[in-house]
């Protein structure tokens, strides 16, 4: 829980930049149906966790992990017909993201964003030192390439971050859109993949030792490992040997490179939560359309919907009374009356659908 401090008279502060700044928090309240944070309803696979528990057994502890992360590094390599030189892990995406504006961002450079997507971006280049640069998406959440395009010419960006399958809107961005950037860019172009399996194609198509282009992938979702803290990306050779250069030495412990490495031995379950989670989101969404809520469709496994008739935060609460917890998005950029729910167990999606209904009545019913 964030502490306030408020109160507190401080010895010594933050730089001035960061002082007005405020946390990343997803409130957690304890209910029952927990569909706020788009992990993994399906648990990972029973014999990951078993070789898992084999080989920490006999981990060596006394000695520090290896620096490079190889074997993981080569195995992801091989399950995305790469070259291990382009392969980069650190500790949940999220990392990944941070060592890229440690790296190509900082004091005097400029990323570039494009709202409502992953709050993580900005935060963690205004971290970084960069500046940050915020342009909006059209109204129905889609990203217009002349827009885009007109952005970079007059920004120069040192990033672009573009997420895609894009959290929280659910929505992807086309193949052509990213391949307009990838050509225009004046710095990094970053594809955050988080939810990359859901969608129909991947960035990864457009690498190339030329193109100054990453995609950020993580375990935290489709793999049900999002309590290992385990994230990666993929770029040309010479991006990954800057990383490098900035990134902690033994950042990657042990036992995160053994679960990872380990996972790949179960792509084929990963693929079939895939498969479920997929329908049931088409289940959710069908339902949504037959009651007063404004829906987008979603390649991710999430669904974004704005209720009519009752406030978003009215609709949060009244479905937290009856034990369901979805991701109330209302005070995000261009998100006024939003909320978010992660695809679910057939019988949690089927509580979310019975709750919502029962909130779109709104209070005092
Ligand atoms: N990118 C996106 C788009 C996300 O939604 C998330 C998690 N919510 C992350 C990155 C970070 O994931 P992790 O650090 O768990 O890999």
């Amino acid at each position: 829980m964030p502490q306030d401090v408020s109160s507190v008279a401080v010895p010594f502060p933050t730089r001035a930049d960061l002082a007005l700044m405020e946390g990343y928090h997803s409130p957690q309240v304890n209910c029952s149906v927990r569909l706020n944070t788009n992990e993994s309803p399906f648990p990972a696979p029973a014999g990951w966790q078993e070789a898992l528990s084999d080989s920490v057994a006999s981990l060596d502890f006394r000695r520090y992990p290896d620096r490079s992360a190889s074997a993981l590094c080569g195995g992801l390599a091989g399950f995305h017909g790469v070259e291990p030189c382009n392969v980069f892990a650190a500790n949940g995406s999220n990392e990944v993201l941070q060592t890229i504006c440690l790296t190509y961002g900082g004091a005097g450079r400029t990323v570039l964003v494009f709202e409502p997507t992953y709050a993580m971006h900005s935060h963690i280049a205004r971290v970084s030192g960069s500046t940050v640069v915020t342009v909006n998406r059209a109204e129905n959440l889609t990203l217009d390439i002349a827009t885009v395009l007109a952005a970079i010419d007059e920004v120069k960006p040192a990033i672009i971050f573009l997420c895609s399958p894009n959290n929280p809107t659910g929505l992807i961005e086309p193949r052509a859109l990213v391949e307009s950037v990838v050509a225009h860019a004046t710095g990094i172009v970053v594809v955050d993949e988080a939810y990359g399996q859901f969608a129909d194609w991947s960035a990864q198509e457009l690498l190339s030792e030329s193109a100054t282009l990453c995609v950020v992938r993580t375990y935290s979702k489709t793999w049900a490992m999002a309590a290992a803290r385990l994230g990666y990306l993929l770029a040309p050779k010479w991006m990954i040997a800057d990383f490098e250069k900035t990134v902690l030495p033994y950042h990657l412990d042990s036992v995160k490179q053994i679960a990872g490495l380990l996972a790949l031995r179960y792509a084929e379950d990963m693929r079939a939560r895939v498969g479920e989670l997929t329908k049931e989101r088409e289940r959710i969404i069908s339902a949504l359309h037959g009651l007063a809520v404004e829906v987008w469709p979603s390649q991710a496994n999430f669904v974004l919907f704005r209720p009519h008739g009752v406030t978003a935060d009215d609709a949060w609460q009244l479905m937290v009374d009856q034990s369901v917890l979805v991701r109330n998005c209302a005070s995000w950029p261009g998100l006024a009356g939003c909320l978010r729910v992660t695809v679910g167990t057939p019988d949690e999606n089927n509580a979310f659908l019975a709750a919502l209904q029962v909130a779109l009545q709104g209070p005092g019913q």
